[in-house]
């Protein structure tokens, strides 16, 4: 199906509430452009120097975010023009980004990513690190980032109960901190889960942000 079809589907399908992430990472330029005219204004990528050629060579009012593991060397050179940055899962890496957001006179919204999988191999925080983070004396010095919400990555199966009941719980943490942390503000409002497999679930399960690539770009070839 033609790229700008595909992302009709999806995007005729979503709730209201609910934004698309068009991951584009290993995709060239002139294939996000198809994207863009397409209407399409959020990308996520998650490579640093991938994302910032892209950022450079792109029209200026696409939203870009962050969707990988970030390595606190490689924050200054996003932190000028990323929107969102879905995968913080350390107290230290918030800190740098704290640092560079302020550097380029900016507040960076972030997602602590939530290890909801079963298997090992997933970043992420569980559910009393994150507690610990959000508990931490040094957070609210913190004034140039925001934390938005969370993020969470389901094990990558074809049991879609198992899947259905990682998201559940992604929800269920999502509800318990907002209501313990964020109850006076409207700050904590974005839950990210869902890829082009499972996102029909996830939209099910209180997704507010979904992260589609290849459903939308077609395959990826990391050889090239
Ligand atoms: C690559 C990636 C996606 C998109 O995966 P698809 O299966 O191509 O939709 C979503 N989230 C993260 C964190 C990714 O790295």
């Amino acid at each position: 199906m033609p790229l700008a079809e595909e992302l009709k589907k999806i995007i005729d399908h979503l709730p209201e509430n609910v934004r698309l992430v068009a991951v584009s990472k290993t995709m060239p330029l002139e294939v996000l452009m198809e994207a863009y005219r397409a209407g399409q204004r959020i990308f996520g990528e998650n490579k640093v120097q991938e994302l910032v050629h892209k950022y450079e060579e792109l029209p200026k009012d696409i939203e870009w975010h962050y969707i990988g593991h970030l390595q606190t060397n490689k924050v200054k050179y996003i932190a000028g023009f990323v929107q969102l940055i879905h995968a913080v899962d350390s107290l230290k890496l918030l800190k740098v980004i704290d640092k560079e957001a302020q550097k380029a006179n900016r507040c960076i919204s972030c997602l602590l990513q939530i290890k909801i999988a079963s298997e090992d191999s997933k970043f992420g925080l569980s559910r009393q690190e994150a507690v610990s983070l959000l508990q931490s004396e040094s957070l609210p010095l913190l004034k140039n980032i925001r934390i938005s919400g969370l993020m969470g990555m389901a094990s990558y199966t074809d049991d879609s109960e198992q899947v259905r009941r990682e998201f559940q719980n992604l929800y269920t943490i999502f509800k318990k901190l907002k209501e313990d942390y964020f109850k006076a503000s409207d700050d904590f409002s974005e839950i990210s889960m869902g890829m082009s497999h499972d996102y029909p679930i996830a939209l099910e399960e209180g997704a507010t942000l979904i992260r589609v690539g290849s459903l939308i770009f077609g395959e990826r070839n990391y050889n090239t």
